[in-house]
């Protein structure tokens, strides 16, 4: 702005009328900006806002409807909640909210919107900033949008990547660790049991000999799918490694994780995959189960080594069968 005042052309023409000046500059803005008064009307909504959400100034201008811009429910914006003071509802409105209401820094929110004219699903950052009079009373506060849509797509593929097995596109074995430890950890806190299941396909090698491996990489995702599908909300499906599937089911007992399990056999018997290499007729899985009952002084490692040991003697036991741990739960 200085710069543009200190040109000598620029300096008559925007010194003539400095209000048509700054209204023009503002409308010029490349970043989507508007402006709402103390009414929550809109006095400013210039052109990049207009190119972001489709709708026109002179739809908006002197109304109270600039939300239906971005929500197809009536829901304030963050300028609205700067004005009448509702800064106290921003977690619940936003995924990410920052900074402070009263200081310097502007208050920034992220969220995706559904943009009802465009029809584009949108990931917007906005800034709102409160302009007060020279006697120190709020007179509008200013808006600013900026569109994350890639980052934020770009993020989600990273966090996809680091969490998610590639060929199944269950959690991965660091996500299992990871989750694992936190259900560890909780269900110490909460005093609540926690169980685990090993499910490992049975003869996969000759099964893999004679459908080859895409087709045993076929076997391994529909094995996958109907191992997930017969999960809960709360319950965690890892691809532990190769043929080897790993279940977290929090606050479970071992009786519920035995029905858990014995489902999941069930299941993958109705599949119906044909095997293939004369061992048996249908692709089947063996699965252990093992239960921790605020085990204070283990460690989640045990639990994995019961639930293997118990798989083991499903696998010994002839396969296709379900196994429980012969010692107490942890
Ligand atoms: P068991 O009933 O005792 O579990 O016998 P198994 O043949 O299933 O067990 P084994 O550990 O001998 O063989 C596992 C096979 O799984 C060998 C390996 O080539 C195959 N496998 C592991 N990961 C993959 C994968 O991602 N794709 C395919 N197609 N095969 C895999
Ligand atoms: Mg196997
Ligand atoms: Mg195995």
């Amino acid at each position: 702005m200085n710069s543009l005042l200190t040109h000598p052309c620029r300096r008559s023409q925007a010194a003539e009328q400095p209000a048509v000046f700054a209204s023009k500059m503002v409308d010029m803005l490349a970043v989507p900006t508007f402006v709402l008064d103390t009414n929550c009307r809109v006095m400013v909504w210039n052109r990049a806002c207009e190119r972001l959400t489709g709708v026109g100034a002179d739809e908006v201008l002197g109304t109270r409807d600039h939300w239906r811009s971005f929500y197809a429910a009536a829901r304030p914006t963050l300028a609205d909640l700067v004005i009448q003071h509702r800064t106290d509802e921003l977690d619940k409105l936003y995924l990410r909210a920052t900074g402070q209401p009263d200081a310097d820094a502007p208050l920034c929110v992220e969220s995706w919107c559904d943009m009802p004219y465009t029809g584009k699903r949108r990931y917007l950052a906005a800034d709102a900033s409160p302009i007060y009079a020279d006697d120190g009373t709020l007179c509008a506060v200013v808006q600013t949008l900026r569109d994350m849509t890639e980052e934020k797509a770009a993020q989600i593929a990273l966090e996809q990547l680091a969490t998610r097995d590639g060929l199944t596109g269950l959690a991965n074995r660091r996500c299992f660790d990871d989750t694992l430890r936190a259900e560890w950890s909780r269900a110490l806190r909460q005093r609540q049991p926690l169980s685990l299941l090993m499910v490992d396909v049975d003869n996969f090698k000759a099964y893999n000999d004679a459908n080859g491996h895409l087709g045993g990489d076929e076997c391994l995702k529909r094995i996958a799918l109907a191992v997930a599908n017969e999960m809960r909300a709360n319950d965690l499906v890892a691809r532990y490694g190769g043929e080897e599937f790993a279940v977290i089911l929090p606050n479970q007992s071992l009786k519920g994780a035995a029905i858990v399990a014995e489902r999941i056999r069930c299941r993958v018997e109705r599949l119906r995959v044909p095997h293939g290499a004369g061992i048996e007729r249908h692709v089947t899985v063996s699965i252990g189960a093992a239960t921790a009952l605020s085990a204070a002084d283990s460690e989640p490692c045990q639990l994995v080594a019961i639930a293997d040991a118990a798989l083991y003697r499903a696998k010994h036991m002839g396969r296709n069968r379900i196994s429980l741990p012969l010692t107490e739960a942890l």
